[in-house]
């Protein structure tokens, strides 16, 4: 059986290796570092291997590298997409083992990036690594998008597509913790900032100024009772739950010092929406511009009306002149959600060689954040899995791990997935 020959040459102290030595290279995104090094040391390792290696810098110090596999005839192409960053350790000090040791204790390797990604990035290396040595013909071919800044902004993915990689790509795995569950749906995502601006003014005589905090307040609320009404009309997703809206960031004055007795001029808020299948972005932007806009309406109304009416006027004259309130709503970022259909030929790949491997059938499931593979469904039409090993709630915690075992059969199945894919069923 072809899976058993391509299963002997994984090699399991190697899958360990590479793993420590990817952990080992630190590459968190900050002021002196990227992922500039971890990057070159697996362009080198690939194409000691024998693979066809292209680095594209995104940013100064900041890398992609594309690899590519071929087959021994025209057919589809697969890609494993991996990332190179890392998020913060925090205080190393607060960890069991350092954050960049990579540490094997028993079965675990420790360290920043364990699972989210590079124990999967190492397991996807060695099952193209296993699947060149084996000698095993197959047509087609496999590339490795290993990528920058996904746990940013996802430049690394953007630039990956601006540049045309994405053409010609039949399907993606996209390599991220999560049991190594068969995942077929995420979550998408919307970033906003909402800014109120009024009128900067005495605490002691508020109506010389304009509060921005109250319809700030207002227009959270109205955003509370959106998020309700989406909850109630989309019911709970089988595998990402409920969508969300939620104020993350609350500030005011926006510069400078607050002060008790001092009116901001301005309130400023984040917004970190998430939403599933079933809901427009768009309209969901049109939602909030409307409460935002509405509110604006109302405040403006309400200078020129109502029982502070005359004070104003009276006010008006001198320090108030002209005033009026403003929000703002900017949408900074946009993130659709992704929905890949169990009849897709890399899901039912994925679900056929999950069954060979472990001999059950393969649970299904959905990611709860976006991932690179966002982009790559959204922008570039192809369908995508996320499959990797680790547990959901370890990444971006001290003392991240990855079980040896899990790992192990997270390679297998990337392996036979990849064969599967590639040269049956075409
Ligand atoms: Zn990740």
């Amino acid at each position: 059986m072809k899976f058993d020959r391509i299963l002997k040459e994984i090699k399991k102290e190697e899958l360990i290796k590479l793993t420590q030595d990817l952990i080992r290279i630190p590459s968190v995104r900050r002021q002196g570092q990227g992922e500039q090094e971890v990057a070159l040391y697996l362009a080198r390792f690939l194409e000691g291997i024998g693979l066809d290696v292209v680095i594209e810098d995104v940013e100064p110090g900041s890398p992609n590298v594309i690899a590519v596999l071929q087959g021994e005839s025209e057919g589809p192409c697969l890609m494993f997409e991996c990332h190179t960053d890392v998020v913060t350790e925090g205080d190393p000090s607060e960890w069991k083992h350092g954050p960049f040791e990579g540490k094997l204790v028993g079965n675990r390797i420790y360290g920043r990036g364990a699972c989210d990604t590079k124990g999967n990035l190492a397991a996807a290396v060695v099952a193209v690594q296993a699947i060149s040595q084996s000698g095993i013909p197959f047509k087609g071919k496999i590339l490795l998008g290993i990528l920058v800044d996904e746990e940013g902004m996802m430049s690394g993915v953007k630039h990956f597509i601006r540049q045309g990689w994405a053409n010609g790509i039949h399907a993606a795995m996209i390599c991220e913790p999560g049991d190594n569950q068969l995942c077929i749906t995420q979550k998408g995502a919307l970033r906003a900032e909402l800014i109120t601006s009024g009128k900067m003014s005495h605490g002691a005589m508020p109506l010389a100024g304009l509060n921005p905090i109250p319809p700030m307040i207002s227009i959270l609320e109205k955003i509370k009772q959106l998020e309700e009404e989406e909850i109630e009309r989309l019911g709970k997703n089988d595998f990402l739950g409920y969508p969300s809206i939620t104020p993350t960031v609350l500030q005011a004055p926006v510069k400078g010092e607050p002060q008790l007795n001092v009116v901001p001029y301005q309130c400023r808020a984040l917004l970190d929406i998430r939403t599933v299948p079933g809901q427009s972005h768009e309209a969901l932007k049109k939602q909030l511009e409307d409460i935002v806009q509405e509110e604006e309406g109302s405040v403006n109304a309400s200078l020129h009306s109502g029982p502070f009416k005359e004070i104003r006027e009276t006010l008006e004259k001198g320090l108030s002149k002209g005033m009026s309130f403003q929000s703002k709503l900017d949408v900074f970022e946009d993130r659709p959600w992704t929905k890949t259909s169990r009849e897709e030929k890399i899901v039912q790949a994925v679900s056929k060689t999950i069954q060979s491997v472990t001999g059950e059938e393969p649970v299904y499931g959905g990611v709860p954040g976006a991932t690179d593979g966002t982009f790559l469904s959204a922008w570039a039409g192809i369908p995508i899995v996320t499959l990797g090993a680790g547990k959901w709630m370890i990444p971006h915690q001290k003392d991240e791990w990855v079980s040896v075992e899990e790992l192990e059969l997270t390679t297998k199945i990337y392996a036979g997935s990849a064969l599967e894919f590639l040269n049956f069923g075409t």
